[in-house]
């Protein structure tokens, strides 16, 4: 029996999926996470205590397991694990990527850097600290902008400023966000890109992308804050903008050394053709995967395991016509105290479920600082359209109690 390690966070939302797909495919799972509840619930020899900023001791770690049980493949299930899985497996001689690629991949501002190398269209931008003199700073600025820490996720203190003033508030107001985690404070600037959104999740073999499903996010994305909602696939833009988006992810992958694996990209597409936001060597965040199905009715999870264990390459394709997710957004701050018509949203047809994860009497926290996902609405149905009305319609089902 083939074995794989999964590396991921206690605060992961991708566990369970990862875990499906192992047990779907006949393969044995070992899990490394940094913390023991999230372990205690798999039986010994098959977890992996670690401490994912200890690179060297992690690896250490995980080679004195895989001496004892060998290991086939490791997969780094969530952006802070993937350096760790890069390092773990150049040292077994596993199939990864390289520590380099994945870590330029990983920083916002690393990849606005390898993109202007290789010519790839990239706004301007400029890293900062955002303890520097802000006032001084947006003097000399091109409005509007967008305000970034360099390793977030989930669009977490992602802002746009439209002026001086808009900008030196929200550069203090991330700084006291990063003030109190363990990220560094240094923010990168960069050009406001208009234009609409997609997210394109593929795999790479052999540094050739192919695309697994390209997304639309039909709500539009102008900020300040840039909560995620809607994503729908397939994407009902032209061909020729959709090959432009795939081109450019190619590209994009083959600049930064990325040749292996998974990939979720965001871009936004104006006059100008598609621009990269954001390009991943994982798959989509939060439990979105689940409105996913490839042929012979596999989850993304079981591709990403399948080419790690080394299977040949194949052509897998969407095995349904289209679908889509609602990422819930938080309407405001404050305790949950109850959701009310998730019966009736589920009722609405080609809804194929709806998911809370925060659990009632839990502070919500919107953007930017917030980092956990309400839930999600998930749809099956014949055409894109049908999909996003669909899911509009059961998020118009949802009232929320908040204290
Ligand atoms: P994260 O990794 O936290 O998701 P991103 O860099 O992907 O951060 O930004 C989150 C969202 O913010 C993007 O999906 C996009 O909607 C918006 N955004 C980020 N940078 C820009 C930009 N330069 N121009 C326009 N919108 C942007
Ligand atoms: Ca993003």
């Amino acid at each position: 029996m083939a074995r794989v390690l999964l590396l991921m966070p206690s605060t992961s939302y991708r566990a369970s999926d990862f875990l499906k797909a192992g047990a779907r495919l006949g393969v044995e799972v070992v899990v490394g996470s940094n913390h023991r509840p999230i372990l205690e619930q798999f039986s010994e020899g098959r977890t992996l205590m670690l401490h994912f900023d200890r690179l060297d001791e992690s690896v250490t770690k995980i080679v004195e397991q895989a001496a004892r049980r060998p290991l086939d493949g490791i997969v780094g299930v969530d952006e802070e694990t993937l350096l760790l899985a890069a390092r773990a497996s150049a040292k077994l001689g596993l199939p990864h990527n390289s520590e380099h690629a994945v870590a330029d991949s990983h920083n916002k501002h690393r990849l606005r850097q390898v993109l202007e190398r290789t010519g790839l269209k990239t706004p301007w931008y400029k890293l900062i600290d955002a303890h520097d003199d802000l006032e001084r700073l947006a003097e000399e600025l091109d409005f509007p902008c967008v305000l970034k820490p360099l390793t977030l996720s989930a669009s977490r203190g992602v802002i746009r400023a439209d002026n001086p003033n808009a900008f030196t508030n929200a550069g203090h107001r991330i700084r006291k966000m990063l003030e109190n985690s363990r990220f560094p404070t240094q923010l990168l600037v960069e050009q406001f890109i208009p234009g609409n959104e997609v997210a394109l999740e593929g795999l790479l073999a052999n540094g050739q992308l192919k695309v697994l499903s390209l997304f639309d996010k039909p709500d539009p994305l102008n900020g300040p804050f840039f909560e995620e909602t809607l994503y729908v696939t397939p994407s009902r833009l032209a061909d020729r903008t959709q090959h432009a988006v795939r081109e450019e992810c190619q590209l994009a992958a083959r600049a930064l050394g990325l040749h292996s694996g998974p990939v979720h990209a965001e871009l936004r597409i104006n006059n100008n053709g598609p621009w990269l936001i954001e390009l991943g060597a994982r798959t989509i965040g939060g439990l979105c995967s689940r409105s996913l199905c490839f042929t012979g009715q596999h989850t993304l999870e079981e591709l990403v395991i399948r080419q790690v264990l080394g299977e040949p390459e194949q052509d897998y394709g969407p095995a349904v016509d289209a679908s889509g997710v609602m990422m819930i957004p938080i309407p405001t701050a404050g305790r949950l105290r109850a959701i009310v018509g998730l019966d009736k949203a589920r009722q609405v047809p080609g809804i194929t479920d709806v998911v809370v994860t925060i659990p009632l009497g839990e502070t919500l926290v919107p953007l930017p600082e917030g980092a956990r996902y309400l839930g999600f609405i998930f749809c099956k149905a014949k055409r894109a359209q049908d999909v996003e009305s669909a899911l509009r319609q059961a998020h118009r089902q949802l009232a929320f109690v908040i204290e």
